[in-house]
């Protein structure tokens, strides 16, 4: 029996039916911005492999980090050992973000696992009984349970989970400020994405509120997490999303490019003030810790990664991409079908009006040789800073052809 027929039978895929109910491509290897099928298709991705793999795929400088540290220490229990990977690590990302205290977690929803406990423990450790978080519409903050529980509720399925999920404050941007004066007194945090919201929308927003939810957060000593996990590293043109709003958060999650889409890792960092509060209380320990936390291999291709970025010129690849994109998916703006074209950095995204068109369009991009994944009404590219100008074209040209088809399909509906 061949892998895909063994994939059908045993294996579940991202937020899939099994067997699956969608096409499901099998792929033999990758290079560059390029993904192999196994039939030698050659497709570019226009998703940069969910997000993260910004410096392309099989960096060399990557695949070197992981060889060298594969031959020296794969992995080691983080429990009451350290290791100079993960050390140099949490040091890159204390200057990066200038949060110095660091927690490495195993991946995005566990790094808010961990700033949601935090935010907790925090108050706790300041004699208040808070547990409630504010979280924005459309907002996406992972797949587990607690993650679930500040995802917008209508984008995750919350009432299938019945009372298993913790009732939150879910509230728009304009009504941060409102929300915070009437709950204030029983909340331990908020948590948003700042500037782009992702998978719960893909809306993009003027950085203004960031300061004024900074002033709140403050003033009523709530604490402000900032989901950095898909605007980190440069996607939005700056290297974190708060430098647009020149805030800084109590805490930023980071994960995706963490490691340029090659290893799962994600790390919390917050303020020196947070971690002495808990760790002076009574509380004194943050009680988290996986079995894997801290993964040598992928704090060293964490650590190259991150040298690989800040060495290259990162913020210029990301405004050459930002031109394109405009320029491209502008042309796009008389076309029925279409409801809004929106850019940002290394991000260029759709929205249609009907999220019917989602499986025609993918489908279409993939005859152009183009890796796409629309969510519903959303036809979206998030590409690589490594991607060449023609590349780029290639993704955008695709994009074009397939919506304006699409929009053909539905002029002759609506003569029917
Ligand atoms: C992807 C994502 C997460 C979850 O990260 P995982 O590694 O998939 O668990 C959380 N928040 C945001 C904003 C994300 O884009």
């Amino acid at each position: 029996m061949n892998y895909i027929e063994l994939d059908k039978k045993h294996t579940w895929h991202p937020y899939n039916s099994l067997p699956t109910k969608t096409k499901i491509l099998p792929v033999k290897k990758t290079f560059g911005q390029t993904i192999v099928l196994e039939d030698d298709t050659e497709l570019i991705d226009a998703m940069s492999s969910w997000w993260s793999a910004i410096h392309g795929y099989n960096n060399p400088k990557l695949v070197e980090a992981l060889q060298k540290q594969a031959n020296i220490m794969p992995h080691v229990m983080f429990g009451g050992l350290t290791h100079e990977p993960a050390a140099l690590l949490c040091e890159k990302l204390a200057k990066l973000t200038g949060l110095p205290s660091v927690f490495l977690a195993d991946s995005g929803s566990v790094s808010i696992e961990v700033a949601l406990k935090t935010a907790i423990l925090y108050q706790k450790a300041k004699g208040k009984n808070v547990d409630k978080f504010i979280s924005l519409e459309n907002a996406y903050h992972g797949d587990t349970l607690g993650c679930m529980g500040v995802c917008d509720p209508n984008n995750s399925m919350h009432s299938l989970y019945g009372n298993y999920l913790p009732n939150n404050i879910f509230t728009s941007i304009e009504n941060i400020e409102k929300t915070i004066e009437k709950h204030h007194h029983e909340v331990a945090g908020i948590v948003l994405e700042p500037i782009v919201q992702g998978a719960g929308g893909m809306k993009i927003h003027k950085p203004d509120y960031l300061v004024k939810l900074r002033e709140l957060c403050t003033k009523y000593d709530i604490i402000f997490i900032a989901d950095e996990i898909a605007t980190g590293f440069g996607h939005t043109g700056k290297m974190w999303a708060c430098e647009h709003a020149d805030v800084v958060p109590d805490i930023i999650t980071i994960g995706k490019c963490l490691t340029g889409g090659m290893m799962t890792l994600a790390a919390m960092c917050t303020t020196k003030h947070i971690s002495d509060t808990i760790s002076n209380s009574e509380i004194g320990v943050l009680m988290h810790g996986p079995t894997f936390m801290g993964n040598p291999l992928a704090c060293s291709v964490a650590n190259a990664s991150i040298d690989l970025l800040l060495e290259s010129n990162w913020q210029e690849k990301v405004s050459n991409i930002n031109k394109i994109f405009t320029q491209k998916l502008n042309t796009l703006e008389e076309v029925e079908i279409v409801k809004d074209i929106r850019t940002i950095g290394a991000i260029g995204v759709v929205e249609l009006h009907d999220p019917n068109f989602a499986q025609f369009i993918q489908d279409e991009c993939q005859k152009e040789g183009v890796w796409i994944r629309p969510f519903g009404k959303l036809i979206y590219s998030i590409v690589a800073y490594t991607i060449t100008n023609e590349e780029l074209n290639k993704i955008c040209n695709a994009m074009i052809n397939a919506i304006k088809k699409a929009n053909i399909q539905f002029k002759n509906m609506e003569q029917k």
